[in-house]
């Protein structure tokens, strides 16, 4: 059966996946969900005999329905090759009794990699599926990791532009350094001054801005996102949950059938969400375990029901989950509405004239698939010692959220269940975070000495992105502020 896709906040016509695909963003400002969740049509058994690829293309066939065959594998094949440096793609590390999912073994060390080395993929065949002559301009606001991850991919892509929107003061050193030195004629990179809500809802008001995308039509453009509000994005990140889930049966950690927990670093509410459609694919999973920083709205609106992101915007050691508008939390309100537009559309209305909603009691019930929880700082770089301090083993920041919140959710509740933590990123991305956390006499030394110290200390060897970025020339020295931002996006394509 075909998936279709609508939007969020009407009942507009469904789309096809690839035309989906290349909008990005519904034109009312809502986000495109599927029709429904197809179930996995391959036995657990199956799944596990599989590599990474294989099974990629068993997810996502499944959602994407419009692509043939050969475009899909094709598209996977491309994505998921050496620029990977395990042909595992997404291995698991375990350590003190937990799974590390490790998803950052990717051109940019981020699990970013893993939706955006295909994106671009599935996107030019999107274009080419609907008979597309405009240049496509991927338009994205980053809190440090889309931003890079979505470079590597589109850079000289033909046929597309890449410009890029980041909080100038947001950002890790190692993470603005690798977006900066980012080289292709195609691409832009702009700081700007302001947060990552700002950038993201510059951005977001320019795909609604209806009289610019007429203009840009007339000179052969048009928009799209590689923001994890792209289906393009979401569907290739449902694929590493199944793909972990067969690995742990492969290895016999696991029975068939046995569910498992999922502690997921949320930002966004992209990664998380991806889990949670696997599970209503029909994955064994118990718990999702929604760990935040300490920017804490979710936290708050699982236990309240209320969503309220009238607070102080905190930047902490987690860059990438310092974000007070979760995105991607609207498909599952949709969903937990009873797939209702009209009422979603009231709540993000409400969530846009007085930053908070509330949910009501039924819909509250919806949620009891998942646990929120969150760690401050301290309790972050306390994790990353325990860690470290007990088996060598090194996470980076937003993984020692999650971890640190697992830690937290089996202290409440006894639960013994097999967990899979999602390790979003290699710790050589937040290096000096990550080696304060160990000893706080590493404060002294320059950045790219403590890579080297790290990569001693964890016994790894640094990473290719890292050594790329050690001299690379600075390329892009452009700011704005955030409410220029559209005036930035005319410039670059006059
Ligand atoms: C983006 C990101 C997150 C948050 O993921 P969401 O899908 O936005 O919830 C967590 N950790 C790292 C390292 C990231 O780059």
């Amino acid at each position: 059966m075909d998936v279709l896709y609508s939007s969020t906040r009407s009942k507009s016509a469904p789309v096809k996946a690839s035309e989906a695909i290349l909008k990005g963003l519904a034109e009312d400002g809502g986000l495109f969900v599927p029709d429904h969740i197809p179930a996995l049509d391959k036995s657990l058994e199956e799944l596990s005999q599989m590599d990474y690829r294989q099974v990629a293309y068993e997810v996502m066939k499944l959602f994407l329905t419009d692509f043939t065959e050969e475009e899909l594998k094709d598209c996977i094949h491309k994505a998921y090759d050496s620029k990977f440096d395990t042909e595992l793609i997404a291995p698991l590390a375990e350590a003190e009794g937990a799974y590390y999912l490790e998803l950052f073994h990717g051109a940019t060390i981020a699990f970013k990699d893993m939706a955006l080395s295909i994106l671009p993929h599935l996107m030019i065949t999107s274009a080419r599926k609907n008979h597309i002559e405009n240049e496509i301009v991927i338009l994205t606001a980053t809190s440090g990791d889309t931003g890079k991850a979505a470079l590597a991919g589109f850079a000289d892509v033909k046929g597309t532009r890449i410009i890029v929107f980041y909080p100038k003061n947001g950002v890790s050193p190692i993470q603005e350094k690798q977006m900066v030195t980012q080289k292709g004629a195609n691409t832009l990179v702009v700081g700007i001054h302001g947060n990552f809500d700002d950038a993201q809802t510059g951005v977001k008001k320019i795909f609604s801005d209806k009289e610019l995308a007429k203009e840009l039509e007339g000179k052969g453009f048009q928009f799209s996102s590689a923001n994890s509000i792209n289906i393009g994005r979401l569907v290739p990140q449902i694929c590493y949950y199944v793909y972990a889930y067969a690995a742990l049966l492969k290895e016999g950690k696991i029975r068939a059938g046995e569910k498992i927990n999922v502690a997921v670093p949320t930002g966004n509410f992209g990664n998380i969400l991806a889990a949670f459609y696997a599970k209503n694919m029909g994955l064994p999973i118990g718990r999702l375990i929604c760990a935040s920083n300490e920017n804490k709205v979710l936290y708050d609106f699982f236990s309240t029901g209320t969503y309220d992101r009238n607070r102080e915007f905190v930047l902490t050691s987690s860059p990438s989950m310092d974000i007070l508008i979760s995105s991607n939390l609207e498909r599952l309100i949709y969903r937990i509405a009873g797939n209702d537009a009209d009422k979603n559309r009231e709540l993000m209305n409400a969530l846009t004239r007085e930053g908070k909603y509330a949910v009501t009691e039924e819909m509250k019930e919806a949620l009891a698939d998942f646990y929120g929880a969150y760690a401050d700082e301290e309790e972050t770089f306390g994790e990353i010692r325990r860690l470290y301090d007990a088996c060598g083993y090194v996470i980076d920041t937003h993984t020692a959220v999650a971890s640190a919140v697992y830690q937290k959710y089996v202290k409440a509740t006894g639960d013994q269940t097999k967990t899979i933590i999602a390790s979003t990123a290699s710790p050589f991305k937040f290096t000096r975070s990550v080696m304060n956390a160990i000893d706080a006499k590493y404060d002294a030394m320059g950045d790219f000495e403590l890579v080297d110290e790290l990569s001693r200390l964890a016994n790894v060897p640094v990473p290719p992105a890292i050594e790329e970025i050690r001299t690379a020339p600075v390329v892009h020295d452009r700011q704005c502020e955030a409410d220029s931002m559209k005036d930035v996006v005319k410039e670059f394509l006059a």
